[in-house]
């Protein structure tokens, strides 16, 4: 039997697993989740009822994830990684005919999804600094009139965070849901919750979606969620697989919220080490940008992309190679580790560089 001849079409997204001493390929969190977090999570683990379906509605982990945002646990839909959040999205309200707005380079899957879900994209280029340039947006919601515009940010994989003042705007002209991927949303300093708390009639069109794989250190349980309007929150609960988080994983994210100022102390370390590696790279022959992300992008000068990744693993260190991707000619994004990893990084690019 022949697969849907649409899929057929669709390149794989997945980072290569290559065995490898330093990782530095996938934004996760180079830090385990604190000690204290895993033995309340051993405790948890014997009062669950494990011949029994988890609750459903997520209702302890919702709750607790609306104290922690300051909105309603009505606001709040819980999935299985913040990639579940965006397929429930576009189950919900895309389809055949009905189009969604990407400005790229940005996260790849936010396409690969839609494509799967049989939803059209149209896309409009971001501006040569990788930010949105307002008059393109204007120009893709006016013609396209997309149900959902994805706005990634910070922007994986090229760094920015775009201000409040452009997710406003965004909102502003947007017809339909514009949903703000904030996967790293804790290494930048503005966020669009504050648009969502703020409320009004445009909130009901916005959209947060962060994950606990990156900050929080648990990219293993997959567990991800969005802050919404209620009515939309309640889309999505009409598409999603019952039981979809498992009651490990909900007993994870509710207990790994009260250990949020560890995490924010983990974060203040990887900002640091970012500044750290970006000023060791502004010594080598490679361009970069700047990052409000754990990750940054940079273009070897004069030196063959795919060459220098390769010569990265023969030094047993695995960065991202984006070099294939839209309007990232040239372009590797390693993801800030732990300052001994990041020490082996610069070490062996320096080396390759040569
Ligand atoms: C990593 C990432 C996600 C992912 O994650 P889950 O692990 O499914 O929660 C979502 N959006 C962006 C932009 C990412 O980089």
């Amino acid at each position: 039997m022949a697969v849907r001849p649409d899929l057929r079409a669709l390149a794989g997204y997945h980072s290569p697993q290559v065995d490898v001493e330093v990782r530095l390929n996938t934004n996760e969190s180079p830090y385990a989740p604190p000690p204290a977090f895993l033995a309340e999570l051993r405790d948890e683990l014997g009062r669950i009822a494990f011949n029994r379906y988890p609750d459903r509605r997520c209702t302890d982990l919702r709750t607790a994830l609306a104290a922690h945002h300051g909105v309603g646990a009505d606001q709040v839909f819980c999935a299985t990684g913040s990639n579940e959040v965006l397929q429930c999205l576009l189950l919900a309200y895309g389809g055949v005919g009905r189009a969604v707005a990407t400005f790229e380079p940005s996260y790849t899957l936010h396409r690969h999804i839609a494509e799967v879900t049989g939803t059209p994209v149209v896309s409009a280029p971001r501006d040569a600094a990788f930010a949105l340039d307002l008059e393109v947006v204007d120009e893709l919601e006016r013609t396209a009139a997309p149900v959902i515009t994805f706005v990634c940010s910070p922007n994986n994989p090229t760094g920015r965070a775009e201000t409040l003042h452009t997710i406003q705007h965004v909102l502003d002209v947007a017809p339909g849901l514009v949903v703000v991927d904030e996967a790293y949303g804790q290494f930048a300093r503005a966020s669009a919750l504050d648009l969502v708390r703020a409320g009004g009639p445009e909130a009901q069109r916005l959209v947060v979606v962060r994950t606990f794989s990156k900050t929080f250190g648990l990219a293993a349980m997959r567990l991800g969620y969005m802050v919404a309007d209620p009515a939309v929150v309640a889309a999505c609960e009409l598409v999603v697989l019952p039981y979809n988080v498992d009651a490990v994983s909900q007993a994870a994210g509710r207990l790994a919220l009260r250990h949020a100022h560890a995490m924010d102390e983990r974060v203040g370390q990887l900002v640091a080490e970012r500044r750290r590696v970006q000023t060791a790279l502004g010594a080598l022959p490679v361009q970069t940008w700047p990052s409000d992300a754990n990750f940054v992008l940079f273009r070897p000068l004069h030196a063959d992309a795919v060459e220098i990744w390769r010569r990265l693993v023969d030094r047993s260190v695995l960065i991202r190679d984006c070099s294939g991707w839209p309007g990232l000619d040239g372009c590797l994004r390693v993801t800030i580790g732990s300052p001994e990893e990041n020490d082996r990084f610069l070490a062996a690019v320096d080396e390759s560089l040569r």
